[in-house]
């Protein structure tokens, strides 16, 4: 790469707390010719604690194309730009993938400054299972497509992680009520690095209760982590053939929920071991 032209750094920002920037990133940011920011109000914020004088130019969803160029065009003229985002990490759920996918198809350097990102501090420090993870960004609306979601998670191995807002937080835990056990393990981080941060963790059935009866559960910014199926723990004391052909039949007749509760009245066996071994058949089909 040649030293005359320009290097795209991409520049993890606060998600709350002002001073969550690396030394690395406000160095970057004093010495770029142009920040592209998302929104330049709302980082004029993070630039004046800091002292930071650079000019910024808005880059964000509606203007990505015709601003990708621009930009692209300034880093070939010889001009470092750092990209930053409202908060976190940019192009995590944030604008940003079209400027750095247009720069590496023309050979440009693209620079990570790395620092916050909301779903790593909430994973981090919700006692959830970290070893495997999937991220789904923002969940879709409707509560029958949320469900559908959380269906087809509670199958998978490994936690999922996504984000949500204050307005479908309740909502969200009513739906994942009705679709995992109630003693399934999740965790809600809530306004991360700010002053009413809030981490709560517990069973399903817990949490649901602390979001409906406390109304600053509904307020604010939110990450949501679940617990995926964990194949090992139920596999350690299964259930007899006899018992299992009972679970077959009534699987064959109703819907899993109601076949486990059945076969909890039928077979005198927990539920929980009930219900992995459910699902267990569900994905062997
Ligand atoms: N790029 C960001 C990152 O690296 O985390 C995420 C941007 S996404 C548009 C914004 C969402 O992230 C919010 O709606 C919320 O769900 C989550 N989020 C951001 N800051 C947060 C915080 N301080 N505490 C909890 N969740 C947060």
């Amino acid at each position: 790469m040649s030293n005359n032209i320009g290097i795209l750094y991409i520049v993890a920002t606060p998600i709350g707390n002002l001073s969550d920037i690396s030394l690395r990133g406000l160095e970057v940011l004093n010495t770029v010719s142009l920040i592209a920011a998302e929104d330049t109000r709302n980082s004029k914020v993070l630039l004046n604690h800091h002292s930071i004088k650079t000019p910024m130019t808005a880059y964000h969803e509606h203007n990505e194309d015709r601003k990708a160029t621009f930009l692209l065009d300034k880093l070939v003229a010889g001009e470092s730009i750092a990209l930053i985002s409202d908060a976190g990490t940019p192009l995590i759920n944030d604008p940003g993938y079209s400027l750095v996918e247009k720069a590496k198809q023309a050979g440009l350097q693209v620079m990570p400054i790395p620092g916050a990102c909301a779903i790593i501090a909430a994973l981090s420090a919700s006692g959830i299972a970290t070893d495997r993870f999937s991220f789904e960004g923002f969940l879709p609306r409707t509560s029958a497509a949320r469900k559908a979601v959380f269906e087809r998670y509670q199958k998978r191995q490994g936690t999922l992680i996504f984000y949500e807002s204050s307005h479908r937080i309740a909502k969200c835990v009513d739906d994942m009520l009705a679709v995992y056990q109630p003693t399934h393990r999740m965790s809600i981080a809530r306004e991360l690095t700010k002053t009413y941060e809030t981490i709560v963790t517990g069973t399903v059935e817990e949490v649901h209760e602390r979001v409906m009866s406390d109304a600053n559960m509904q307020r604010g910014e939110f990450v949501v982590l679940i617990e995926g199926f964990d194949k090992k723990q139920h596999k350690a004391d299964g259930l007899s053939a006899e018992n299992i052909d009972v679970l077959k039949t009534l699987m064959s007749e109703c819907s899993v929920k109601t076949a486990v509760k059945l076969a909890v009245q039928l077979t005198g066996q927990p539920k929980k071991l009930l219900y992995a071994s459910a699902l267990e058949l569900n994905d062997a089909d």
